[in-house]
């Protein structure tokens, strides 16, 4: 997998280019670092600067400074950095740095935007001035919700975003694809951590047709057939994940990851419910046999789902933050606590 390698300001550049003109940037080398991350979201992104010293083996040397010099260059990049929180020669898939530019960095002022009067040494830039950045955060681009279901939500609205999200066409085919297969299935392939999100969404009332996943359609699938086999696997699965909007189908890939790595943690959810559980990934058992082993050893999400990051971090994210908060207060997942109960009684599970 190519590894795209970045200067810090090249991406605030590219943003600014979104204040400038919705469409696209007009430079050349901006175009070509956009069509990039657009053919492949996740794609990783190297972020390289001339810091010197220790990480000097990743300095890219000078062939793209501006016009400004280098000393304002390194000064943007490092300040970018900072506000990051990363170290130079960072690798992060492109999404996930670029939410967190979004989340950390509201304004190119300080960075990119200033004016030294007394020397005349240190010019600004005049999209800062013109608050480009600024305008693209607030106007254009999809911002940052930290809930698929915003997400969802938030493309349906018709914003825009750097990266091309899935169609709806597509989205629905899949739905009809997956639903086919599912219901023909002699296992229903399911990463674990899922099937406790499943007994919150019964809990809530989501019933068929869900757009976002297969989750209702397939509880009341089991419901029905209680002796259906249910697979574990690992990853957004297709079964299950094809209709969902943050799905990355290259990777087989969940990229919740809006704002930090819901994707990662969803991993480590997964995890975390095997080993409760006392299974492994590629193990398959009755429905109602698997979920009479969930209601017994999983009676709150608290040890499922907490995660302690510091926030923006790969491990945060809306149930993480929640799951935290319930655990230090000595509080329970009410909703899944209510689907445990609710299910158990349409399983006939005592
Ligand atoms: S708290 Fe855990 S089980 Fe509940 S919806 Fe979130 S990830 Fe799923
Ligand atoms: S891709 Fe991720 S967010 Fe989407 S349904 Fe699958 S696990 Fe949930």
């Amino acid at each position: 997998m190519d590894i795209l390698k970045i200067r810090p300001y090249r991406l605030l550049c590219l943003i600014c280019s979104f204040g400038d003109n919705s469409c696209s940037p007009r430079d050349e080398g901006l175009e070509q670092i956009l069509e990039k991350i657009r053919e492949f979201p996740s794609r990783p992104v190297m972020l390289v600067c001339n810091a010197g010293d220790m990480f000097s083996y990743q300095d890219p040397g000078n062939k793209e400074d501006t016009l400004k010099g280098s000393d304002f260059d390194r000064l943007r990049d490092l300040e970018i950095l900072h506000k990051l929180d990363l170290m130079p020669g960072a690798i992060l898939p492109a999404r996930l740095l670029l939410f967190r530019i979004f989340e950390q960095i509201r304004t190119s002022g300080g960075i990119c935007g200033y004016e030294d009067t007394a020397t005349g040494k240190w010019i600004g830039c005049e999209k800062a001035k013109r608050e480009s950045y600024e305008k693209a955060l607030k106007n254009v681009l999809a911002g940052n919700p930290d809930c698929y279901r915003d997400f969802y939500k938030l493309l349906k609205d018709g914003k825009r975003s750097i990266f091309i999200e899935r169609k709806e066409e597509e989205l629905d085919e899949e739905k009809k694809k997956s639903l086919e297969e599912m219901f023909k299935a002699e296992e229903i392939s399911v990463r674990p951590h899922i099937l406790l999100c499943a007994v919150e969404q019964y809990a809530e009332g989501l019933n068929p047709p869900f757009e976002n996943d297969n989750l209702p359609e397939m509880i009341q699938h089991i419901i029905k057939n209680p002796g259906q086999k249910i697979k574990l696997v690992k990853g957004a699965d297709w079964m299950i994940c094809a209709p969902c909007p943050v799905r990355d189908t290259k990777l087989n890939a969940c990229c919740l990851a809006v704002k930090g790595g819901g994707g990662l943690s969803n991993q480590l959810r997964d995890l975390r419910l095997l080993k409760a559980l006392g299974l492994k990934f590629g193990d398959s058992m009755k429905a109602k046999d698997l979920y009479k082993l969930i209601f017994d050893r999983v009676k709150t999400t608290n040890e499922i789902c907490t995660f302690e990051g510091i926030y923006p971090s790969v491990w945060q994210e809306r149930c993480a933050a929640d799951n935290l908060k319930w655990t230090k207060e000595a509080k329970e997942n009410e909703l899944y606590k209510k689907g445990r109960l609710m299910l158990m009684e349409a399983f006939g599970i005592k």
